[in-house]
């Protein structure tokens, strides 16, 4: 068992010993172990560029602290938005159709920065898949070298209190939670309802779209299979039930008393209550590009 000194020492000499000359790509989201990533990576005094590739799904908090606290890094804005993507994609992401990473993040980052070494953050302890990859690897997409392999969550804090490193206020103040996209379905149920609680207004984007484009486009598939509704239809998906789950859920629970669909119910109504088209709306919050 390492101690956490260790781990950052062997992080450290992971990246030295397999710097290209032309500096690593380091993959920045604003999360914490981005963050930590980045420190390592200056620690160690390797050449990287850090880059960072938006959608509009994120915590809006994540582009300004990205912007104040890393101004160095490169941002690729995508040619279209998350929403015109899901309207071309037909369907909410989910794990048969992960139409977002792939458009988003692993085909910019394909298209950019081919046969470029990439530093990654990924931590064994996130999933077996993880675990599973030894620290250097290659994929379709290159040479991918992970420093905080080793690292749990308790190290990133430690290193990030230990470091003073800037914590994103999309947190909450609670590093233990996970960042990902504001409307992502891959969340943990609290974290998914404290994203519903904190940025409503993504979500009810997310409805707008499913009652005025995916829902009318595929009524009589999605209401043969038992989503006999929008609000239905994005329940399921937020509560991950297929439509044989969805039909003994139904069944068995009481619906008025479910936080996941009361809070889908609201941001159905609002979506049908005039709210503006999310097609329509200025990309990232007419946010100012570097
Ligand atoms: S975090 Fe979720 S929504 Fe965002 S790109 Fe990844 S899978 Fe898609």
């Amino acid at each position: 068992m390492r101690t956490l000194n260790q781990k950052i020492q062997w992080a450290i000499d992971l990246m030295r010993e397999f710097e290209p000359d032309n500096g690593y790509v380091l993959a920045f989201s604003g999360g914490k172990d981005s963050v930590v990533l980045y420190h390592l990576a200056c620690l160690a005094g390797v050449k990287f560029q850090a880059v960072y590739m938006p959608i509009e799904v994120e915590p809006p908090e994540n582009y300004t602290f990205i912007k104040q606290h890393f101004p160095d890094v490169v941002w690729h804005y995508p040619a279209r938005s998350f929403w015109q993507v899901m309207l071309k994609a037909k369907r909410l992401p989910d794990h048969r159709f992960r139409w977002c990473t792939t458009h988003f993040k692993l085909r910019p980052m394909r298209r950019l920065y081919r046969n470029r070494i990439r530093l990654v953050g990924e931590r064994a302890e996130e999933s077996k898949a993880r675990a599973s990859r030894p620290a250097v690897y290659h994929t379709a997409n290159g040479i991918s070298v992970r420093p905080l392999l080793w690292f749990t969550t308790d190290d990133i804090i430690a290193v990030t209190e230990r470091e003073g490193l800037p914590v994103n206020p999309a947190y909450g103040g609670d590093l233990r939670r996970r960042m990902s996209c504001v409307t992502c379905v891959f969340q943990r149920k609290t974290t998914l309802l404290y994203s519903m609680d904190r940025w409503g207004d993504l979500f009810t984007d997310m409805a707008y779209m499913v009652v005025f484009y995916l829902y009318p486009h595929r009524a009589d598939y999605l209401k043969a299979r038992g989503y006999l509704t929008p609000t239905e239809y994005m329940s399921a998906y937020y509560l991950k039930l297929t439509p044989p789950r969805w039909a003994r859920f139904k069944a068995t629970h009481d619906l008025d008393a479910d936080p996941i669909v009361l809070r889908v119910r609201q941001f159905i109504r609002r979506a049908q209550n005039g709210h503006q088209n999310p097609l329509e709306k200025p990309r990232f919050g007419n946010l100012q590009r570097l």
